[in-house]
């Protein structure tokens, strides 16, 4: 993390056990609701599970649960594997055999909305009619997105923000004040 960052979301344990005894610890402080009950004693097992098949092979091998590296773009957002050309598969590799050891919770997040009020180019929010509500301005996740249902590709989502916010300003600062009722 760079200096003065916020790692807060960042799990962290010298050994195994610690870090199943933090996950616990942390679970324990939300409201989750897991089957499992302790999700940390479930860590052991899993880890175990995976560890098995990576070592006898030495090297990555096909994720049978998630199928992780197995299509184009996860191989893309993996990122460059020059430098540990053996690895069968570059989205899997051997856990060291000692800490510290990492985890951070994966949970439901929104990315963008594909609801909420309809701008036009300016960024100034339609009433029922398709008109111009003078003075009501929005941008970003809280109005429709400008993609409509469609996510583009990455970016797609704060590249569209930057631009209409830059024509929802200009269009705010020169409307009259005058016309807000
Ligand atoms: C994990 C993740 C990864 C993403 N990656 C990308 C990416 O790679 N490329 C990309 O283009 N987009 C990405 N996005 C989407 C992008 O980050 C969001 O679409 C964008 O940040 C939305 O900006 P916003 O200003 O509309 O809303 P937000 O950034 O959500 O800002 C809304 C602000 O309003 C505040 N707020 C809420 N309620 C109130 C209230 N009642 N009073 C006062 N303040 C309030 C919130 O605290 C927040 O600061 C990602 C999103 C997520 C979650």
């Amino acid at each position: 993390m760079p200096p003065g960052a916020d790692d807060s979301h960042v799990i962290r344990g010298n050994t195994l056990a610690e870090l199943a005894s933090a996950i616990d610890k942390r679970l324990a402080g939300l409201r989750v609701e897991d089957r499992r009950r302790h999700p940390g004693q479930q860590l052991r097992r899993d880890l175990d599970r995976h560890r098995g098949p990576v070592q006898r092979a030495g090297r990555g091998r096909p994720d049978t649960d998630f199928h992780r590296g197995e299509t184009a773009i996860q191989l893309i957002f993996n990122g460059p594997v020059k430098e540990e050309p053996d690895r069968q598969n570059p989205t899997l590799w051997p856990l060291a055999e000692q800490g510290p050891y990492y985890a951070a919770l994966v949970t439901g997040g929104t990315l963008d909305t594909k609801g909420g009020p309809q701008t036009d180019p300016d960024g100034h929010v339609l009433d029922d009619l398709g008109q111009p509500i003078p003075g009501l301005y929005g941008v970003g996740n809280c109005v429709a997105s400008a993609s409509a249902q469609a996510y583009w590709a990455g970016g797609a989502t704060l590249g569209p923000i930057l631009a209409f916010a830059h024509r929802a300003a200009n269009a705010a600062h020169t409307e009259p004040a005058d016309q807000n009722p």
